[in-house]
């Protein structure tokens, strides 16, 4: 069984046609580098019917989508990997009343699993952006919409946007990250979680970014109404735009889970053909999510 490679639905409806197919799928590439039992660590075991592994050690039969993102999944596993394709294959994606009425889910399971997929879909943090990044602030929701630069407006959903540029001023990678306010505090994050120490970073005049100079190469420049920061612009423009596309209200709680699906997708632009497989194996990785530490943000 070959790893999915492409955006052909007809494609990978015929490769994954039904439920056990991809259970065997999800198996194959969760066992790929052997056995170790949840329970007692024990590493021999077999394969059984319905995709199972049996340790022989303490005889506990793990399936193969517990301990992952897809530990209960209540309509199917071929459903599951459907809206993972369109989550990662897609440039925007759909919404989940949009993609809870092509695969006949309810909203509010589709809504959850859609969480689970962002939940793997968070960066790493692994790899800082680095040489030329641009640095601004922007807010979403509330009156006011499209006003560039900070904004007070308590209703209104404030964030931080990092984006790395090719020499060419071509956009190569993003990270936003969801702030309470404007203060140097909240736009530390960003820096420490996303940004190499090592990058020439351009950010507006605003001084929360004052104390940051210490520790990266910041360079202020005028925002002259958004002209001097051109892609960055282009990329707030997308992800507001994105987000009203949303039919159900995103909550501040929340929001972070949409910020980083959508730097998912443009960060792997260029792995289209992966980007399926790839989030697969990250839902494998991570630990299983109930629907009350989604609701409560507890994960
Ligand atoms: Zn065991």
């Amino acid at each position: 069984m070959k790893q999915f490679e492409g955006k052909n639905m007809l494609n990978f409806v015929k490769e994954l046609p039904n439920d056990d197919v991809c259970k065997e799928y999800l198996a194959k590439y969760k066992w790929q580098d052997g056995f170790k039992c949840s329970k007692c660590e024990g590493t021999k075991g077999c394969l059984k019917k319905g995709f199972k592994y049996h340790c022989y050690n303490c005889h506990h039969v793990e399936s193969a989508t517990s301990n992952t993102l897809f530990h209960k999944v209540k309509f199917g596993l071929q459903k599951a990997f459907c809206i993972v394709f369109e989550m990662t294959t897609s440039s925007k994606s759909l919404s989940s009343t949009q993609l809870g009425a092509r695969y006949g889910i309810s909203q509010t399971s589709t809504w959850f699993f859609m969480q689970k997929v962002r939940k793997a879909m968070e960066s790493s943090k692994k790899y800082p952006l680095k040489d030329l990044v641009h640095v601004d602030e922007f807010t979403v929701g509330g009156k006011e919409e499209g006003k560039q630069g900070r904004s007070y407006n308590t209703k209104k959903k404030k964030a931080v946007i990092a984006v790395e540029l090719t020499n060419k001023h071509q956009v190569k990678r993003v990270y936003i990250k969801s702030i309470d306010d404007y203060s140097c505090k909240s736009l530390t994050p960003i820096f420490e979680e996303h940004i190499d120490t090592s990058a020439k970073v351009f950010t507006d005049k605003w001084r929360g970014y004052e104390p940051l100079k210490e520790i990266y190469n910041i360079t202020q420049i005028k925002s002259n109404n958004g002209k001097n920061f051109k892609k960055l612009h282009i990329i707030i423009h997308q992800v507001k735009s994105w987000l009203r596309t949303i039919p159900t209200h995103v909550s501040k709680q929340h929001i972070q889970k949409y910020f980083s699906e959508f730097s998912y997708r443009i960060n792997r632009s260029q792995s289209k053909k992966t980007i399926w497989h790839n989030t697969i194996i990250k839902m494998i990785k991570q630990n299983p999510i109930t629907q009350k530490q989604i609701i409560w943000k507890l994960n």
